[in-house]
């Protein structure tokens, strides 16, 4: 199985309980990946400060950035007064969903609804944090 999870409300909120459950479903031979909202130069920082560094670093977790996403799929961004990127509503929640299908994603664990409606379309099953701590 190929399992995605968020890094916004997911793995920072709960890394104590994420970290060694990504080591748990590796060790029963699942693949894990990160889909989540900001580049993944800024993920892989954030991630660096909550200690995932040694997964990240050793490639065991491949990223995916839906900032990335979107401006490799050619949608119009801009950025607001403090240097984020946005991008309109309807490509912004149904990136996630595209993402997890490109790479043929069979689970994600994220913390807003937003994104779970695209998932309707997918094969691809969307759960909520709270669904699963
Ligand atoms: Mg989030």
């Amino acid at each position: 199985m190929k399992i995605a999870f968020d890094v916004h409300g997911v793995i920072d909120a709960y890394p104590e309980i994420i970290y060694p459950m990504i080591k748990l479903l590796q060790k029963m031979g699942n693949e894990i990946c990160i889909v989540s909202g900001p580049s993944k130069l800024l993920l892989f920082k954030e991630l660096e400060k909550i200690k995932f560094y040694d997964i990240i670093k050793n490639h065991e977790v491949e990223i995916y950035s839906v900032v990335d996403f979107l401006i490799d799929s050619g949608v119009k961004m801009w950025k607001d007064d403090k240097g984020n990127p946005w991008a309109n509503e309807e490509d912004w929640w149904d990136s996630k969903a595209k993402i997890c299908q490109k790479h043929e994603i069979d689970f994600i664990i994220d913390d807003s609804e937003k994104y779970r409606s695209a998932f309707d379309l997918i094969d691809c099953t969307f759960i909520h944090i709270d669904e699963l701590i």
